[in-house]
């Protein structure tokens, strides 16, 4: 077991590292921890009155924002007069969305996005303790508190400088790092040794990286350390699926996380099972693709605004990710409003000769369903090319296989998605990670 002392050396480690930063959040986690429980009335005045105050500073502070006709909004209701903000935009304007005196000494976050170009934004200090304190209000969700010893499936930075100033960042925060890079099963059998010594409190990671070392330690008979509280699993839908191989190769609860380089955690699975969005730091909002709002149960497209970063404000941005949201109560008592499903990214989701948009699980159901009824297929990417050809590739042990999930893929697809679709199918040794490391398995190239 873990002595106490080192839970608290851990504590002390982390916060000291956010006050070197500037970025102490342990006050605005109380504040937070208070706000969850605000009715929805007092939650949607506190966004408006931010909103308000963000966006008579945009205006004055931004070249970006200074044309913007309105400076005070009188209702949430009146956000779609607001103009989006696309990740081209902020890849274009940044000096322009800069907002002068208060860019200075503020924290540069370079995210790889998920369409894999780069965006750059500016976060004020004050911003990032928020982020920090709200990040951390939904790990408590999960039984996890800062400072706490954490097992890392992430990337690892190609360049030296980058690493070495990773590898430190993971010595302050108390956490190990596997790595989604380029791993073989030699490493798999290095992380679990590492593991069993570090004693981690709780796993995060790449939903995809959590499989393949579930995978991994079920085919070996291996278990995770007894120290091990829970798994937050992010970056990547989350199906009913993976959690289960997750949960049952860990031997413990798979907690849901959804959030983005750009503004940090957007929702936090609790202990019911409900993600409660950060509404007390970010407004979403989920739309149609004529901008107009969804109605509740629809899916529509993520965009987000960041109610405390003044550095470079963030105004309606636009995430290139789906989701429905839900008015339903969630038993745990948090108010906060909750997101029913994301769906995948925006090129995740296919979309056949009709115009019918078909999200990523659909197809990995297929694979799924083969799975469970004995065709062994260890992996398969699934790329559509044109509005009526699908490449599908698969990882196999046998040509037979390959020909039988390839015959049977094809079909479901005839049947469901397009009745003239052509599938071109083909083995392959394994499915590359895309340059972030992330596993991105149903695409959909731009035509
Ligand atoms: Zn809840």
């Amino acid at each position: 077991m873990l002595s106490g002392n080192q839970m608290v050396l851990g504590r002390f480690f982390y916060d000291f590292a956010a006050l070197l930063q500037r970025t102490p959040y342990r006050k605005e986690l109380e504040a937070c921890l208070e706000r969850q429980y605000w009715v929805a009335a007092e939650l949607e005045a506190w966004q408006l009155a931010h909103l308000n105050q963000l966006l008579g500073h945009a205006k004055s502070s931004t070249e970006y924002y200074a044309a913007v006709t309105e400076s005070r909004l009188s209702s949430l209701n009146d956000l779609p007069c607001l103009p989006l903000l696309a990740k081209q935009d902020v890849r274009q304007h940044v000096r322009r969305l800069k907002a002068g005196r208060d860019a200075r000494g503020a924290i540069r976050k370079t995210t790889g996005g998920s369409t894999g170009a780069p965006v750059t934004l500016l976060k004020s200090r004050h911003a990032m303790s928020v982020e920090l304190a709200v990040a951390w209000r939904g790990m408590g969700w999960a039984g996890v508190s800062p400072g706490d010893r954490q097992v890392r499936f992430w990337g690892l930075p190609h360049r030296r400088v980058a690493r070495i100033k990773a590898r430190l960042t993971d010595f302050v925060a108390s956490r190990i790092r596997c790595s989604a890079f380029s791993f073989t099963d030699k490493d798999l059998a290095r992380y679990h040794a590492q593991l069993s010594r570090f004693r981690p409190i709780y796993a995060y990671g790449y939903v995809s990286m959590l499989r393949e070392f579930s995978e991994y330690m079920v085919s070996r008979g291996l278990s995770a350390p007894d120290s091990l509280k829970a798994v937050v699993a992010t970056a990547e839908p989350l199906t009913d699926f993976d959690r289960r191989e997750i949960e049952s190769a860990f031997g413990v609860r798979v907690y849901n996380e959804y959030g983005c380089g750009e503004v940090g955690t957007i929702a936090h699975e609790c202990e019911h099972g409900s993600l409660h969005i950060n509404a007390d730091s970010l407004i979403v909002e989920t739309l149609r693709s004529d901008g107009s709002p969804c109605k509740t149960g629809e899916s529509g497209q993520i965009v987000v605004t960041d109610l405390h970063n003044f550095a470079m404000p963030v105004i309606r941005y636009a995430l290139e990710d789906y989701a429905t949201c839900t008015i339903s109560k969630c038993r745990c008592g948090i108010n906060l409003p909750i997101l029913e499903s994301i769906q995948g990214r925006e090129y995740d989701v296919l979309i056949n000769k009709f115009g019918q948009r078909f999200h990523g699980e659909f197809f990995l159901y297929i694979f799924e369903d083969l799975k469970n009824s004995g065709v062994p297929v260890s992996g398969v990417r699934v790329t559509q090319t044109s509005p009526d050809k699908v490449d599908l590739e698969i990882v196999s042990s046998n040509s037979e296989s390959v020909d039988r999930v390839g015959d049977v893929f094809r079909k479901k697809l005839r049947q469901s998605f397009s009745d003239t679709v052509q599938v071109d199918v083909s083995e392959v040794k394994h499915i590359e990670r895309e340059a972030s490391g992330k596993m991105r398995v149903i695409r959909r190239r731009d035509f």
